[in-house]
Order: C-alpha cells, then sequence, then structure tokens
C-alpha cells in the first residue's frame, strides 16, 4: 500500500495572511489506506478562532468596495494557482482522504477550481443592482462568512462556499474537518500567491465542538456556511437560532434512483450502481437506493452483483482503482453495523458485506448489495455513508414514488423512464433538491442542496452568489 504523498503539515493556522505560531495540542492524520499517521493539525482554540474572526472583520470592508470585476480578477488568479498544484492536491486527497487518484483528479481537484473561475466569471455579470418598480435593490455583501466543512469533498466543499462568498465581498473564516485535511495548505498556498488580500480567507484548524462552535457562536460571524451531518446541523441550526444570525446547510441523504416501465433498464441499473460506490459511497447526493419494477428483481440483483465486482477495493495510487478506502477506522465500523443491521432485518446480502481478501492493513469494506430492502429498515431509512447499495422492489409508480420520498432526506436523486417528459413527470413529485433524469449530467452552474433533513440554502452557481448577499431596498 502506498505511503505518504507529498503531505506537509500545517505549522500553525492562517489568519490574516501568515502562518500563526504554534506550540500547543495537536490533531494527528492519519493515512487510511494502512492507519499510519502522515502529519498533524494544530487543535485550534477559542482564542485562535476569536484572532481569525478579527482578522476577517477588519479586512471586509475594504474588498467589499472593490468592484465585482476585480474581485473577479483575483478569484481568476485563485484558480490559476490552485490549477498549478492540481497534481499536489490529487495526491494529498487519495493520500488522507484515500480517493483513488484518476477519481481525485477528476472531481476532487477539478471541482475546486470550477468553483473559483465559475465564482469570478459570474460575479462580473451579477446584477448587483435590481431595479423593481420605483426601488433599486442593491444586494450587498453579507459580511463576514464562517464555514464548517467535511472531510469527503475536502477542498470542493470549501471551494463551493470561499469562492461564492468572495465572489460576493465577504471574507471568510473557515473551520475545516480534522479528518482529510491536508490538500487545505494547497488552497491557502494558492489564495497567497494569487494576491488575495490578507484577512479575507482565514483557517483555523481543530474539533468542532472547540474550534468549530466558537465560530458558530462568535458575534463576528454574520453567517454560518456549514456542509456536513444533519445531526451537527441540528446544532448549529439552535446557536444560529438563539443569536438569530443566518445560516446555510447542507446536510445528508439517503437518495433513490427509480428506474421505471421503459428505461433503459441496463444502464439505468449500471450508472445507478456505480453512483451509489463513487467515493467508497461517502457522497452526500450518492443514490443508495434503487428501486425497480418488482417483476425486474432478479435483473438489477445481477446487474448490480456484477457493478460490485468491476468496484474492487485497492491502493488509491493503482490507477486501476475504484474504490479506496473508508476515510477512517469509526467510518468503517459505523458501516459494517449498517450491514449486520440490514442482515438482522432480514434484507438478502447479495455482494460484498467484508472486508476485502488481503487487504489487512486501512479501512476496506467491498462494495455491497443488499435486495429485498424494504422502506421500514434502518438499511433504507438512515444514511450509511459507505459503499452500500439497496435494491428495493415496487408494484406501481406511485409506490416508487412514495418509496422515494419516505426518508426524513430529500437531497437528490435520478429518474429512469421512456423519454424525458415521463422522467420528468415524476421528478416534478420527488422532494429534492436536484434530480437528474435519463442520466443527466452534473451541472456546476445549477443550484445544489437540499429539501427535508438535507438541509436548506442552495450552492454553485447564480444561487451560490445569492447566499451570500443581503437585499437592501432603496425607495425613488
Ligand atoms: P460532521 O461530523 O457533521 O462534521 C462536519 C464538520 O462539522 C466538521 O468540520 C466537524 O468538525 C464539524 N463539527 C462537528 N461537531 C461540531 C459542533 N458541535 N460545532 C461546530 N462544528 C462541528 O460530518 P462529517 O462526518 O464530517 O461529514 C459527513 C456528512 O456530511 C454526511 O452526513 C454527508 O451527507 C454530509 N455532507 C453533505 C453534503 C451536502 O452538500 N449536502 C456534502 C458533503 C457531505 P470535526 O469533525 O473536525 O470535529
Amino acid at each position: 500500500m502506498s505511503d505518504q504523498k507529498n503531505t506537509s503539515s500545517p505549522t500553525g493556522h492562517w489568519v490574516n495572511g501568515c502562518w500563526t505560531q504554534w506550540d500547543g495540542a495537536q490533531i494527528a492524520v492519519e493515512n487510511p489506506s494502512n492507519g499510519q499517521q502522515i502529519g498533524s493539525i494544530p487543535a485550534g482554540t477559542a482564542v485562535d478562532m476569536d484572532n481569525a474572526i478579527a482578522a476577517a472583520v477588519k479586512a471586509r470592508p475594504a474588498w467589499s468596495a472593490l468592484t465585482p470585476a476585480d474581485r473577479a480578477d483575483v478569484l481568476d488568479q485563485v484558480a490559476d494557482k490552485l490549477e498549478a498544484r492540481a497534481e499536489q492536491v490529487a495526491a494529498l486527497i487519495a493520500t488522507d482522504m484515500g480517493m483513488p487518484i484518476k477519481l481525485a483528479h477528476m472531481i476532487q481537484t477539478n471541482l475546486p477550481i470550477g468553483s473559483f473561475r465559475i465564482a469570478a466569471r459570474l460575479t462580473r455579470d451579477f446584477s448587483f443592482v435590481r431595479p423593481i418598480g420605483n426601488s433599486r435593490v442593491i444586494m450587498e455583501p453579507v459580511g463576514v462568512v464562517g464555514c464548517i466543512t467535511p472531510w469527503n469533498y475536502p477542498l470542493h466543499q470549501i471551494a463551493a462556499k470561499a469562492a461564492f462568498a468572495l465572489a460576493a465581498g465577504c471574507a471568510v473564516v473557515l473551520k475545516p474537518s480534522e479528518i482529510a485535511p491536508m490538500a487545505v495548505v494547497s488552497l491557502i498556498e494558492a489564495t497567497a500567491d494569487a494576491g488575495l488580500p490578507a484577512g479575507l480567507f482565514n483557517v483555523v484548524w481543530g474539533s468542532g465542538p472547540d474550534a468549530g462552535q466558537r465560530l458558530a457562536e462568535s458575534a463576528g460571524i454574520d453567517l454560518l456556511s456549514f456542509t456536513g451531518s444533519t445531526q451537527t446541523g441540528r446544532i448549529l441550526s439552535r446557536i444560529a437560532g438563539e443569536n438569530l444570525k443566518r445560516i446555510s446547510l447542507e446536510l445528508g441523504g439517503k437518495s433513490a434512483s427509480l428506474v421505471l416501465p421503459g428505461a433503459n433498464f441496463e444502464r439505468a441499473v449500471k450508472v445507478s450502481a456505480g453512483n451509489c460506490f463513487i467515493n467508497t459511497g461517502q457522497t452526500c447526493s450518492a443514490w443508495t437506493r434503487l428501486l425497480v419494477e418488482r417483476k425486474d428483481l432478479d435483473k438489477a440483483e445481477d446487474i448490480a452483483r456484477e457493478v460490485a465486482a468491476k468496484n474492487q477495493a485497492g491502493d488509491p495510487f493503482n490507477p486501476a482503482t475504484r474504490i479506496g478506502p473508508l476515510v477512517s477506522a469509526n467510518q468503517k465500523n459505523k458501516v459494517m453495523d449498517y450491514i449486520a443491521k440490514g442482515i438482522a432485518e432480514g434484507a438478502t446480502l447479495i455482494a460484498g458485506g467484508k472486508s476485502p481478501d488481503g487487504l489487512t492493513e486501512g479501512h476496506f469494506i467491498e462494495a455491497t448489495v443488499f435486495s429485498n430492502v424494504t422502506r421500514d429498515m434502518c438499511i433504507a431509512q438512515e444514511e450509511i455513508f459507505g459503499p452500500v447499495l439497496s435494491i428495493m422492489a415496487y408494484d406501481s409508480v406511485d409506490e416508487a414514488i412514495d418509496i422515494a420520498n419516505d426518508t426524513p432526506y430529500g437531497l437528490a436523486g435520478a429518474v429512469w423512464a421512456k423519454d424525458q417528459r415521463d422522467a420528468e413527470e415524476v421528478a416534478r413529485q420527488i422532494d429534492s433538491g436536484q434530480i437528474d433524469l435519463n442520466g443527466g449530467r452534473f451541472n456546476p452552474l445549477a443550484p445544489f442542496g437540499g429539501f427535508k433533513a438535507s438541509g436548506h440554502g442552495r450552492e454553485n452557481g447564480s444561487f451560490g452568489l445569492d447566499e451570500f448577499l443581503e437585499p437592501k431596498s432603496l425607495q425613488y
């Protein structure tokens, strides 16, 4: 198994355009492929967070006062400087997060670079002043934005917030996940090389309950933008509610792929199963429930079994590897518990379900498929966040829609039908933020966000820019 790749631990927090001195406690960072420690990050405290917020508060007005085009020029530079580090970023994420290197290049590197470019482009053409009757509505930057992010797409989740917040004229204070944090250093370096003025992008490392909670509670931030679990989202919502602060939540999911009568069945099942296993199933929008007509259950099982067999777990640095390790021992244990629950609840395990033979180090689990899953089962209701697909049978299209909507979540999904019109008719009845019709591609300009317990607020494109603006109406 590959060892450390280009990791270099941060020497302090990144505050006001400088690395702070740090001789306090450290949090170990691990390579999930072999369980070895590869570095560490400072365990930031409330004081570190307060310093970072103060730097952002001070830096924000001058940045807000620039023209959108001037801000966009700097963001384009950040994209260039990050692109120059693309190899490094992909290698770091393959090392500390475990995503296979080819996918890490395609997704983990290209998406954040794209976010900075898109934010720059949209800002140049954005309507920051909107005439409405006898009013002129001025879209002002909300102020200082606190960002708290997870580990599964570590730079993408940061860029989807920071690029758009900066484009809107805000300053950012980030608390990244303590798991898989190494690529954040590359982004910090890119912002510095791009000439982003000091104090606009600050990073305080540390744990959620310490550094993160301080950020959420601080009077210095004007908006908290959070991506992570629904459980943490509830805690942060309460804090924001108490302080009457704006909060944007991108939370968990349990998305369904509905294969309707008349669809290209083989393609639909293949793509859906593959989607579930991307990033070892550690994707908020993964289609973890596959809904097929009862008469087609056997056929779906055969195809899904084949897809699982092709998704062999292995070394993320082997270009042939399709799925890497789970990110941590905790995550692996959580997923194994769900697999045990699925078996105990009476679902039929048709592929995977254990650690792969020969991979004794690291946190690997085979691509796993359950069939005969019913809606009352835990594995049909709860987010597993691992490579576990649940195949569910339906007897009518109405029942399929009902099953799709029958979880607390509403983040993503897919509908496969005989044509786009039929697919859209069903998609309109699903309570979910984004739904792909007959294999429709991911669109980084379209709004991304959830219904129900998947959160509220939208990221990406012009909707992503709106998140960080406050309308002010001037009447004439
Ligand atoms: P998590 O445990 O909720 O952690 C997310 C972030 O919140 C981390 O930085 C964490 O810090 C911090 N945090 C934890 N407790 C906190 C507290 N009391 N106060 C302030 N911050 C706190 O989620 P995760 O395990 O990292 O990520 C997986 C989850 O994210 C899944 O549920 C997934 O669906 C969701 N997700 C959603 C989207 C979306 O766009 N909807 C995208 C990606 C992931 P530490 O962990 O460092 O302590």
